[in-house]
């Protein structure tokens, strides 16, 4: 049976969210029809509200709808501490979690070869800048505990070599292949009391 026009639309666009298939899609599609009507206008109206207002902040890359994060202009965060991390939605659960006073940056991607991924140039560039800028004295790097998290934090490592700051990592407690995204308050905070730093690669 053909579906109208613009049902199949909406159920081909829902079914991009990661981890729903078209199955999924066509349930939710059609559970949103079933409701009243306000519910999906106001739904329609928070997406583009989102896509609208939400960006990244200038200094960091932390989301924001503002040109600075509000992170970024808290005079009272240690601005001595910079934790680096791949995502937004990482910066927001470590943010979230409560165990850490310092400051963000986003690299907003990772070195992942196989998926032909790299940390785009122009954030590492924006890091090193800031590092001068601030004063930084200390460099923590939030990779998920994986091979892309480990290429991601050599990387890092490697770029930020001229700098001369301190580059420690969040290692115990995360578990292997894990996400902090996903990681719970109580394993961010062993993470980030326990995290080591990285040794300098010798000429
Ligand atoms: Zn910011």
């Amino acid at each position: 049976m053909n579906l109208p026009g613009p049902l199949e639309r909406l159920i081909n666009l829902w079914g991009k969210f990661p981890g729903v298939g078209e199955k999924t899609a066509r349930r939710m599609v059609f559970f949103m029809l079933s409701q009243e009507s306000g519910w999906a206008h106001a739904m329609a109206r928070a997406i583009a509200d989102v896509v609208d207002q939400v960006r990244a902040c200038e200094e960091c890359g932390a989301i924001t709808t503002d040109d600075v994060c509000f992170i970024c202009s808290d005079n009272s965060r240690d601005r001595s501490k910079i934790c680096v991390v791949e995502t937004q939605e990482d910066c927001v659960a470590m943010e979230q979690s409560g165990v850490y006073n310092g400051l963000y940056h986003v690299l907003g991607g990772r070195c992942s070869p196989l998926d032909d991924e790299e940390i785009p140039k122009a954030s590492l560039d924006l890091l090193k800048k800031r590092i001068h800028k601030l004063s930084v004295n200390e460099i923590i790097l939030a990779m998920d505990p994986r091979i892309e998290g480990d290429l991601t934090a050599f990387n890092v490592q490697e770029a930020l070599e001229e700098t001369g700051v301190r580059i420690s990592r969040l290692s115990y407690g995360l578990p292997v292949g894990g996400s902090i995204g996903y990681a719970d308050r109580a394993t961010l905070h062993v993470a980030l009391a326990s995290r080591r730093e990285m040794e300098r690669e010798e000429d």
